[in-house]
């Protein structure tokens, strides 16, 4: 019923992925243990300083937020020696994703992007009403030079995620310089950086180090992954003044609420739990590597902190079975890859038991 009220790419819309409250689940099962490692979480839970700048805000929630910003944005631009008028915040990056679409994407136009990424690009290209092209990946990587192929007159945008989600792989340098140099000055490229704070930089390009005036490029990162504050929603994206400014007038004003602007700040000076974020990851990935190199499991190479794992058979009945047993992935089917599981690093006991609940399953010798 009532189809006719909304344009039908707003009927055809797929659900993003549903899921339970993490208590439903365990309640459920009768479980009150379960470890999760779906959603590419910062296993060490959220910044202390952060933490500690929403106390001391707590008795100011009877005020409205800051319109525009401005200590965050003062902080970012400290943190990424870009100007103020080159920042914009938002309640988390999808809602940066969703001004892109709104600003720059009319009924038939055509945004692009790989596939499989980010299931969000699709979603919201269809929402706006635009056309969605993908670009298969090539050997698990973006194919930079497929994209530029892809593009056509009616090309609005080129979205590059980078590390990409759900495979962990990065564009070079090389490749991205080529691209940026053949791309047609009508694009727009936006390049979503959720997980920069993992790769290995500065061998592996930041959009902002290619940040000009002139040139139409936006940066997308977030708060969500490597700063632990996914539950807050906050987000940023850098760009040129101008383009951020569209991006500006279409924002509901008050869009970063007040705790999550004063625990963005803090979040950016808590040096030491990034550098501890980072080390956790990179050892529990190695160790995941090494557990699944044992077990003959194949897993792309990765930049950021989750391993997508082939698993050689359908992955519902195992992500099923896992779930069972309280360990929480993601099961990769509505990304086109059903034979596949994306699981994020954990703590190292988490990882552990990740590992034997997946011998278990797949029948390997206790
Ligand atoms: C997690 C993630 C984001 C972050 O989204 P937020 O809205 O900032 O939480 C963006 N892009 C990709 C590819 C992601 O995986």
């Amino acid at each position: 019923m009532f189809e006719a009220f909304v344009p039908s790419y707003i009927a055809t819309l797929a659900a993003y992925p549903p899921g339970k409250p993490l208590e439903e689940l365990e309640r459920e099962l009768g479980i009150t243990d379960s470890i999760k490692l779906a959603s590419n979480e910062n296993p060490l839970g959220p910044s202390p300083l952060a933490l500690e700048a929403i106390r001391a805000n707590l008795d100011r929630l009877h005020r409205y937020p800051d319109a525009n910003n401005y200590y965050l944005k003062e902080r970012l631009s400290r943190h990424l020696q870009v100007a103020t008028s080159q920042l914009i915040c938002g309640n988390g990056s999808d809602e940066i994703l969703e001004l892109i679409m709104r600003a720059f994407i009319q009924p038939g136009d055509e945004v692009i992007s790989a596939t499989p990424s980010f299931l969000m690009y699709g979603l919201l290209t269809q929402g706006a009403g635009g056309i969605f092209r993908s670009v298969p990946l090539k050997t698990y990587r973006v194919d930079l030079a497929g994209i530029l192929q892809a593009i056509t007159a009616r090309t609005k945008v080129v979205i590059i995620n980078n590390p990409n989600n759900p495979t962990g792989t990065v564009v070079t340098r090389q490749e991205w310089e080529d691209f940026l140099q053949r791309v047609p000055p009508h694009v727009l490229v936006v390049v979503d950086e959720a997980y920069i704070e993992f790769a290995d930089t500065p061998t592996v390009p930041q959009g902002v180090e290619y940040l000009r005036e002139d040139r139409p490029l936006l940066g997308l990162r977030t708060f969500s992954k490597a700063y632990g504050l996914a539950g807050l929603r906050v987000g940023y994206g850098y760009g040129p003044s101008t383009l951020v400014g569209f991006l500006e007038r279409l924002r509901s004003p008050f869009s970063v609420n007040l705790l999550a602007q004063a625990a963005a700040v803090a979040a950016l000076d808590d040096e030491a739990f990034l550098a501890r974020t980072r080390q956790v990851v990179r050892e529990g990935l190695a160790y995941l590597c090494a557990a699944l190199d044992e077990l003959g499991l194949r897993y792309v190479p990765t930049q950021a902190n989750f391993l997508l794992i082939h698993l050689g058979r359908d992955s519902r009945e195992i992500y099923e079975r896992l779930l069972r047993q309280g360990v929480i992935i993601r099961a990769m089917g509505s990304y086109q890859l059903p034979e596949y599981i994306r699981v994020n690093a954990g703590l190292p006991a988490e990882n552990q038991r990740f590992i034997a609940s997946l011998r278990q399953v797949l029948g390997y010798a206790a």
